[in-house]
């Protein structure tokens, strides 16, 4: 039978797996999407309720109070500003600006399952470069990965799914190594739940490299997964060219009205990412003394090594009601989350070590 093709970057595409999600009506924690445990603080409940008034009507395309504000937060131009639906459909719209067909983008791998997929769709040729020990990026093995095609290298920091963060003097190093005409995409999900002293500054490598694009979003530390809002911070001529690939009026104005409003109350909301950083510390602490070799982690979540035995652990623990992401043969990435689900997912552990 004659049928429609798919394009074949596409039939070949990895799936996305979502983080599972609780059974209706089970005592379960779920850890295994990286989301903010708290609830959302009730001056956003309130933005979010003024702009359910308006949803017959079409949101700022510019998302321009959103920008300004970013802009003024990051205090970098508003030109600089590209908002979009959730920072992997900006990560999208940024390679979709820079990539033709057959294009190289140079990844870390195990990284994050998003950008095996979004290379593919850009129809652009994935180059994964293995992680160092320690789950850290090989940014040395990443730079000499360049070739002539090379358009985009992604530098993911803290790393998805395994959790240290890119210092300053390897970002240094690696950015000198790197051609001025390949973009560095740094993703930045967790920056605000970085505490290494020696972690790179994003924001002082895109002040010194026009070939810098930073990628933040809202649903990790600002609480607002379910609204789909993050951005890229660029120079004006790329922020432009990512705003011309991006989904016209992509972000709601609900989502721009929720993250407004929580700029506005990014001090209350630091308090509680600082709840989850002590939170974090307090969980690696318990897996070490509990014989584990945990990586550092600087992001809400930890990685736990397991190879093979990954699903086998993923399944204990949803049985003892927390549910966590497995990478069968590599790992399980936990989230942090309430702290009884750290004492559960402890007490979990333990039981898997015997
Ligand atoms: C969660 C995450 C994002 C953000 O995704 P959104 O689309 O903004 O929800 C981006 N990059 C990494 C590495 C992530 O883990």
């Amino acid at each position: 039978m004659t049928q429609v093709p798919l394009r074949p970057a596409v039939a070949a595409l990895p799936p996305y797996v979502p983080g599972a999600r609780a059974l209706v009506g089970a005592a379960a924690f779920k850890l295994s999407s990286n989301e903010n445990p708290f609830p959302p603080l009730s001056s956003v409940v309130a933005a979010i309720a003024d702009g359910a008034m308006d949803v017959n009507r079409y949101p700022d395309m510019y998302a321009t109070e959103l920008t300004e504000a970013i802009a003024a937060h990051l205090d970098v131009n508003p030109a600089s500003v590209v908002t979009g639906c959730g920072s992997v459909a900006v990560l999208s719209h940024v390679l979709a600006a820079v990539c033709d067909a057959g294009d190289e983008v140079v990844l870390p791998w195990r990284s994050f399952e998003a950008y095996p997929i979004a290379v593919g769709v850009a129809g652009a040729q994935g180059v994964p470069v293995p992680l160092a020990d320690g789950g850290r990026l090989d940014l040395p093995a990443m730079a000499a990965a360049v070739t002539p095609r090379t358009r985009v290298v992604l530098v993911c920091t803290p790393n998805n799914p395994t959790g240290p963060a890119v210092h300053a003097d390897e970002l240094a190093e690696f950015l000198a190594a790197v051609p001025r005409d390949v973009l560095v995409v740094l993703d930045e999900a967790y920056v605000e739940f970085v505490r290494d002293p020696e972690a790179a500054d994003g924001l002082a490598a895109f002040a010194q490299h026009p070939n810098v694009v930073l990628l933040r979003t809202f649903s990790k530390a600002y609480g607002l997964a379910g609204l789909r809002v993050g951005y890229a911070v660029a120079r004006p001529r790329l922020a432009a060219g990512i705003r011309a690939t991006s989904t016209p009026f992509g972000v709601s104005q609900i989502a721009q009205l929720a993250a407004v409003a929580s700029l506005r109350a990014s001090d209350e909301l630091m308090v509680r990412v600082q709840a989850v950083v002590d939170a974090r510390e307090r969980l690696l602490a318990g897996l070490r003394a509990q014989g584990w070799d945990v990586p550092d982690s600087q992001a809400n979540f930890v990685w736990l090594p397991l190879g093979d035995r990954a699903a086998a652990f993923a399944e204990a623990s949803a049985r003892s009601g927390v549910l966590v992401r497995p990478f069968q043969g590599d790992g399980v990435r936990v989230s942090v989350g309430e702290t009884e689900a750290t004492d559960l997912l402890l007490e979990i552990a333990a039981r898997a070590r015997g």
